[in-house]
């Protein structure tokens, strides 16, 4: 069972998942590609991956058979197990608790396709439902308080099979990351009596420097204090704090430009290792007056060095401005 181990200097959590990696040996010092060859994500090797927990396929074929589009599977290696009680413990000053929760891989087609951009818009917008009907079924699970879904494309930005995938990570605490930017944006509200993030894409908007696309119902800039060179943000204009909550019509305009967006990315840096992640509030959080959720792109184009792991600043040698000049559709 994997365990969660809180640094009690630094407020840290730390999965201490022993499954995934066991001697030395299993760690590759100077990896450059990832494996190819018989992929288990395929159709027709449905069998080489655990039972399938949700597909949208056709309605004459079976579970864990040919005939779907869209097939979520846990992760055959999980950073954390579904098994087992919600338990905390100490050891004198250190805190811990069951490595609890759920570790599932979203996997966007049958084909053996390396990029999401090359799926049509209807196979991303059933990907996105798909995120949203996970996390939906997950919330119900009162053990669980956060879901964080995210997609890791290229070999350095952590993954290791090329067919086009994304995975959720549900865990029993909310992650440190995501509840510092709770708070900060619930303190802003406090004070101020408005939504930081709405005040946010209404600047955006107003100023323009920084927008790569803006549509009916969705912003897509380069956030003012990018961390990284091409970073981009995806928010929704409507206030809403809660993925789940996305509409079909919404996924369908969201589908289009995280496809538009990912393709001017690989264009424009000729396929880059990315990651996305979608913030979203915690389970228990619903209708947040001071919180959106929202997709961080990050391209992996720069290496986190000492300076970054020392400080947790970021030095970032393209301005958001020059980023979004150059990323606008
Ligand atoms: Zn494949
Ligand atoms: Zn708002």
């Amino acid at each position: 069972m994997p365990e969660l181990r809180r640094e009690p200097v630094s407020g840290r959590w730390v999965i201490v998942a022993t499954e995934r990696a066991a001697r030395p040996t299993d760690f590759e010092t100077n990896p450059q590609i990832i494996k190819s060859g018989f992929c288990p994500f395929c159709e027709g090797n449905e069998d080489k991956t655990p039972p399938e927990i949700l597909a949208y396929r056709d309605s004459d074929t079976m579970p864990n058979s040919d005939g779907w589009r869209v097939r979520v599977v846990p992760n055959k290696f999980p950073a954390l197990q579904a098994e087992g009680e919600y338990l905390k413990s100490e050891e004198g000053i250190y805190d811990m608790m069951n490595g609890i929760g759920a570790h599932e891989v979203i996997i966007e087609s049958p084909r053996h396709i390396q990029s999401l951009t090359s799926l049509d818009n209807g196979n991303v917008e059933e990907v996105l439902l798909c995120y949203r009907e996970r996390l939906v079924d997950l919330k119900s699970d009162k053990r669980f308080v956060y879901g964080l879904l995210f997609k890791n494309v290229g070999f350095s930005a952590g993954a290791s099979l090329e067919h086009t995938h994304s995975q959720l990570i549900v865990t029993p605490i909310v992650p440190p990351l995501v509840a510092n930017e709770i708070a900060i944006a619930k303190t802003f509200y406090q004070h101020s009596k408005r939504c930081l993030f709405c005040d946010m894409i209404q600047q955006e908007m107003e100023t323009d420097k920084r927008v790569v696309i803006p549509t009916d119902n969705f912003i897509v800039f380069a956030p003012f204090a990018s961390r990284f060179p091409f970073e981009i943000w995806i928010l929704p204009k409507k206030h809403e704090s809660n993925f789940e909550n996305l509409q079909g019509f919404e996924a369908e305009e969201l589908a289009h430009i995280l496809k538009s967006v990912l393709a001017k990315l690989e264009a424009t840096l000729d396929f880059p290792p990315y990651n996305y992640i979608i913030h979203n509030a915690p389970f228990n959080v619903t209708e947040a007056e001071y919180f959106h959720w929202h997709i961080e792109i990050i391209p992996r184009l720069t290496n986190i060095a000492g300076f970054e792991w020392g400080t947790g600043f970021y030095i970032n040698p393209t301005s958001p401005e020059e980023a979004a000049e150059m990323l606008r559709i």
